[in-house]
């Protein structure tokens, strides 16, 4: 899918959902809502803003998925 570049997150160069998702291991809503949609609401984002540490298992809502590497 098409996705607006206009809303594209700041950190999505760089971000470990962008490459699951490349993989074909991440669901696409997750890039939709948070990356392309509201990424203030993601708490990979709020995490990163703080400096706070964050796992790359992490998903933007907040619950770790170990399916993930
Ligand atoms: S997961 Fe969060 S921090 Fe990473 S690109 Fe998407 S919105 Fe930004």
């Amino acid at each position: 899918m098409e996705f607006d570049k206009n809303k594209e997150c700041k950190w999505y160069c760089c971000c470990p959902m962008r490459i699951y998702y490349e993989k074909g291991l991440l669901n696409e809503k997750y890039i939709e809502d948070y990356c392309f949609g509201n990424h203030d609401k993601c708490i990979r984002y709020q995490m990163e803003e703080s400096g706070k540490y964050h796992p790359d298992n992490m998903l933007p809502d907040g619950t770790i998925d170990k399916t993930l590497k």
